[in-house]
């Protein structure tokens, strides 16, 4: 890094019903592992890493909602200064995909309007889907977000999802 250049650090916020796969997604991204424990917190306010988006170092701070979601009691720290936010939900569970325009008004109600991506996670569990694929599609264009499918448990789209984030970060600066 030259002298003249500022790290850029970038608060992301997680959201989306108990259960998706949130906690699991910043453990896979930071940390490179993947658990089947249920509600394995991260024990820690966030999580996070380093990465080069057009050659300048950019750093990620993946904050996890600590189970806060379950009691609706997401506290305004969690909220104050995000500068992107996940919108998650889950294949195999269809309250949290129709949870998830209520995210992202509680999100935009805290934060404003800051840059979103929506994640369906567990697509590897896609032959029990509770969501059909032109229902996900036709989410993204009603909430104008670009919609990816990961598995964290299989390791599929979860750092795209990071770095498209980071890009969209970065061409509003
Ligand atoms: P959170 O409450 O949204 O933070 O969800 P967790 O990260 O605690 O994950 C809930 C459960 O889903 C755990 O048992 C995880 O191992 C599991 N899980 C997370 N991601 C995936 C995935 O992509 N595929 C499958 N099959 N299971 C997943």
């Amino acid at each position: 890094m030259r002298d003249d250049e500022m790290e850029v650090a970038v608060k992301v916020v997680i959201v989306g019903n108990g259960a998706v796969g949130k906690s699991s997604m910043i453990q896979r991204y930071c940390r490179g592992t993947f658990t089947r424990e249920y509600k394995k917190t991260i024990g820690v306010d966030f999580l996070e890493r380093m990465l080069e988006v057009y050659d300048d170092p950019v750093r990620l701070m993946l904050w996890d909602t600590a189970g806060q979601e379950e009691f609706d009691a997401i506290t305004k720290a969690y909220y104050r200064g995000a500068q992107a936010c996940v919108l998650t939900f889950s294949t195999v569970d269809r309250a949290s995909f129709q949870a998830v325009r209520n995210w992202k008004k509680k999100v935009e109600d805290e934060c404003g309007t800051i840059p979103m991506v929506l994640v369906q996670n567990k697509i590897d569990l896609i032959d029990r889907a509770a969501i059909d694929a032109e229902e996900a599609e036709a989410l993204a264009r009603e909430l104008k977000v670009r919609l990816y499918r990961s598995s964290v448990k299989e390791d599929l789209n979860v750092s795209q999802v990071f770095t498209y984030l980071a890009e969209r970060y970065l061409a509003e600066l």
